[in-house]
């Protein structure tokens, strides 16, 4: 298993195995990273940062603005 895959698995179990967006069930091999805050305003690429999504909402959602994912993101449940 790569770093990246190992990085994906702890996010995925964060997020009880769901997509950070949608909330359906997400597939280790289809999970795909994405910055909360964008790296372009933060260069922070720490975990805290960093959420799991399915493919299609990450193509989706990629583009929003930082209010509006910390939106959606405030639904799940951060240790
Ligand atoms: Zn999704």
């Amino acid at each position: 298993m790569t770093r990246n895959q190992k990085r994906k698995l702890r996010l995925l179990q964060r997020q009880n195995g769901k997509c950070c967006y949608c909330g359906q069930p997400l597939a280790l091999e289809d999970a795909t990273f994405d910055h909360v805050i964008p790296k372009a305003i933060m260069k922070w690429n720490a975990l805290n940062n960093l959420v799991v999504s399915c493919q299609s909402c990450n193509s989706g959602f990629a583009a929003q603005p930082p209010k509006e994912k910390i939106l959606m993101l405030s639904r799940l449940a951060f240790d």
